[in-house]
């Protein structure tokens, strides 16, 4: 088989919508699954619509993600005069014919087989002119559109088989005569997408079956162009709960890429779950390594029906759908610790809490310390935040915390500056010395060892829960330990 050859096309008229990082996803996994290309075309023939911002943003997003692509970017814009040729050649050959009808013409035909409960398709008015009355025209500076001219006079049935939704057929009495120039000489979105997907030997066209009602006359397209139709697999929407598109208008920043970078998101976790909306391995699987998921995926994967994005607008408990989340903490967790390292570095950094010594002296201590406190997080976001009392002083205390560890039990107000002081004195600070020196000191004064743990840890580090507090302890060090404990009659006052 000839090389296999894949195209990412997005339109530059915002962010990189998660729907459109879900197609580029799809694309570029099957290229990489055949050892094909991946070519990044930016459609920018509507001038109006496209900027310079969205081309970087769609850039970046697909960088970040770690979709890397082999040819291009090319602009479609470059490639105007080549559809305006395209076109000609179309009209030359007899494929496509001028159309004089005006806009009120058609208006008031569509109206009028509307009533009659015709079809109201175009009626082919000037499907048959003669070469005279086209020059006539013409000459009277009558504007005009450019119409494909449907090959109707044999008969018979386009169609193609689509990977994901099977053979999909039309009669040629049902199609139009459809419009591929406009009045002003610009060629249509349908025309340049194909011109430009044979200039660029695409074999393989993956994309939304929003894209489905094109297929037909883009076959019929590709057939009069004399090229190979590339072989089609429109996948599933992905819609919300209440089958609605997603939007940032119905849902906010959740439906961009570049929410998931800012609030903390691995890359991977993203694709990890991005690629799951729509496409599934026979045995359910749901955690893929790169090479995993390039080996497993396939188009037969890809399901016909419409996959959920399971979030709810205005949600207090989760930022985005929880399957995400849930995959991003998967990674958060397992992932090896020298590659999560600088991520977290990233995040302390964009805080200002990053010490150099973190990544020299304090190394070992970084990795251990972020190995520790990463079982329970979600996002990146979390180091810097239920995390944040590791790092820096300046931590905030969870209100329930505060409230059922520390306010509940005044007493611990003299009790915890008490052991801070006996912490002083400790010959070692490690994980036995630390426990002894808190059951004696529970023990002496005849309360539950439990009350005064969990005071300490909400004290220490402004949590409910965490990990053992030992570890807490050692990892955060004796100096601000002491320090904190002696603060806590602080926490009393004002509440
Ligand atoms: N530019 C189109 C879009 O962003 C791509 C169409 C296609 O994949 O053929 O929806």
């Amino acid at each position: 088989m000839s090389e296999v050859r894949l195209r990412f096309p997005p339109s530059p008229t915002g962010y990189l919508h998660i729907g459109g990082a879900r197609t580029a996803i799809f694309n570029w996994l099957y290229a990489r699954k055949h050892g094909g290309k991946l070519i990044l075309r930016i459609e920018d023939t509507d001038a109006e619509r496209s900027t310079k911002e969205s081309i970087e943003g769609i850039l970046e997003g697909l960088e970040w993600l770690g979709i890397d692509w082999d040819e291009g970017p090319y602009f479609q814009s470059e490639f105007a005069g080549e559809h305006v040729e395209v076109a000609s050649r179309l009209l030359e050959e007899g494929r496509a014919y001028r159309c004089f009808c005006t806009k009120e013409e058609l208006e008031q035909r569509r109206k009028a087989a509307l009533e009659a409960k015709r079809d109201i398709k175009y009626d082919g008015t000037c499907r048959d002119l003669t070469p005279q009355q086209v020059q006539k025209r013409l000459d009277a500076g009558m504007p005009y559109v450019i119409r494909f001219k449907v090959h109707r006079e044999e008969g018979g049935r386009v169609g193609y088989d689509d990977r994901v939704i099977g053979r999909i057929e039309k009669g040629v009495e049902e199609i139009e005569d459809f419009v591929i120039v406009r009045s002003n000489g610009r060629p249509l979105y349908l025309l340049c997408n194909v011109v430009d997907d044979i200039r660029d030997r695409i074999t393989h066209v993956i994309r939304g079956q929003d894209h489905l009602t094109n297929t037909i006359r883009q076959v019929l397209l590709y057939e009069a162009l004399g090229s190979p139709v590339p072989v089609f697999a429109h996948m599933p929407l992905t819609l919300d709960q209440k089958k609605r598109k997603i939007s940032k208008r119905t849902h906010g920043e959740v439906v961009a890429v570049q929410f998931y970078k800012e609030h903390g998101f691995l890359p991977w976790a993203l694709v990890n779950f991005l690629v799951l909306l729509g496409w599934h391995t026979s045995d359910d699987r749901e955690i893929f390594s790169r090479d995993e998921l390039i080996e497993a995926f396939s188009l037969e994967g890809i399901s016909k029906a419409n996959s959920v994005f399971n979030y709810n607008p205005g949600d207090q408990k989760f930022i985005t759908d929880p399957k995400a989340l849930s995959i991003n903490a998967h990674y958060l967790r397992s992932m090896p610790i020298e590659e999560l390292a600088p991520y977290v570095e990233e995040q302390l950094r964009s805080e200002g809490i990053w010490d150099q010594e973190y990544g020299k002296g304090r190394r070992e201590w970084f990795f251990e310390t972020v190995d520790l406190i990463r079982s329970r997080f979600h996002t990146l976001r979390d180091f810097v935040t239920a995390g944040r009392a590791y790092f820096d002083d300046r931590f905030e205390f969870d209100p329930k915390a505060l409230k059922k560890n520390i306010l509940k039990h005044p007493d611990l107000a003299e009790w915890l500056p008490e052991l801070g002081e006996k912490m002083v004195g400790l010959d070692r600070w490690d994980l036995e010395t630390t426990e002894e020196v808190v059951r004696a000191f529970a023990e002496e004064l005849d309360v539950k060892a439990g009350i005064i743990i969990n005071g300490i840890r909400t004290a220490v580090t402004g949590q409910l829960k965490g990990p053992g507090l030992f570890d807490c302890l050692v990892a955060i060090g004796r100096q601000r330990v002491v320090q904190r404990l002696k603060r806590v009659p602080e926490l009393y006052s004002g509440q």
